[in-house]
């Protein structure tokens, strides 16, 4: 009976075209960008589904009750076409368009961008997104029905490369282009972890082979904390571990032994201290794995 009660986010995307006025229509995805990857044009449109209904709310720190999203109506929503200066595009038609997001969170997001900026150094030009508010209806499932959910796809660079969370899309990849994908999306991932505490990798589930989801469902207005009893932290840290600091582990999202025990490595040579718990540890972890992920550490 679940499915009832599931948001379709397919069908029913915040994304709204604004041809008006006189911007420029999107340009194709980056063939330069694609092919150096080593993945076809052809592919560039498959994979048109933004997050599904049971991520924002999903089975994450089981046990403890997560406060549940309030539904809201599109247009209680302010809108917005860029962020942080970035014009948004919608990934689905690659047109610059403009989405519905409430206001608290759309600040989180910019001070996230720009602090993603800042450790990276990357020249960012748009923000490519499946969409922020769906709606929930009568029954209100995820933080997208808030609009407190964003799904981000790729960013992309001054010089038309991709920053590309379009997993789906690299993971075949080889040699130095999977190499530069897979560092550069955990460089991503480490970022967006720091701020909001409810991210989504691939490495959660299928849905979220083709973007990152963040919602500040459980963070709220602050900075995000760690708990081991996250599973979607977890494998985040188990994913930073292994692609950016070469001490590859079982991404089993349990806060096993080989991954207290990388992490603890990795922690030691930060000198940011050694629990993640401690909240500017775990920002100093992430800090220094973005850095690194942008080849700055
Ligand atoms: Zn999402």
């Amino acid at each position: 009976m679940g499915a009832v009660s599931q948001p379709t986010y397919c069908g029913e995307v915040s994304g709204h075209d604004d041809a008006a006025g006189d911007r420029p229509a999107a340009r194709p995805l980056s063939r330069r960008g694609l092919l150096g990857l080593g993945v076809g044009l052809a592919a560039a449109g498959t994979g048109l589904a933004g997050c599904a209904a049971d991520d924002a709310t999903g089975p994450d720190l089981p046990g403890l009750r997560r406060a549940q999203p309030t539904c809201v109506r599109r247009s209680s929503l302010p809108r917005y076409d860029r962020l942080a200066d970035l014009p948004l595009v919608y990934e689905v038609n690659r047109r610059r368009s403009e989405f519905s997001v409430d206001g608290g969170f759309a600040g989180q997001l910019e001070a996230w961008l720009t602090d993603l900026r800042e450790l990276t150094g990357w020249p960012l030009r748009q923000l490519w997104t499946y969409g922020t508010w769906t709606d929930g209806g009568t029954a209100c499932s995820s933080w997208h029905d808030a609009g407190r959910a964003f799904d981000l796809a790729r960013l992309r660079l001054e010089d038309g490369t991709d920053v590309s969370c379009r997993y789906d899309l690299w993971r075949d990849a080889s040699g130095r282009g999977l190499t530069w994908a897979r560092r550069t999306y955990w460089a991503v991932a480490a970022s967006a972890h720091q701020h909001f505490a409810y991210v989504l990798t691939y490495l959660y589930d299928a849905q979220h082979h083709n973007h990152i989801h963040l919602d500040n469902g459980r963070s709220g207005a602050g900075r995000s904390t760690f708990s081991s009893r996250s599973p979607a932290q977890v494998q985040a840290v188990q994913g930073v571990l292994t692609h950016l600091w070469d001490r590859p582990v079982e991404v089993t999202g349990r806060w096993d032994a080989p991954t207290r025990e990388a992490t603890r490595t990795v922690l030691s040579g930060l000198e940011v201290g050694d629990d993640l718990t401690d909240q500017a540890t775990w920002a100093g972890f992430l800090t220094a794995s973005t850095r690194r992920g942008a080849d700055r550490d």
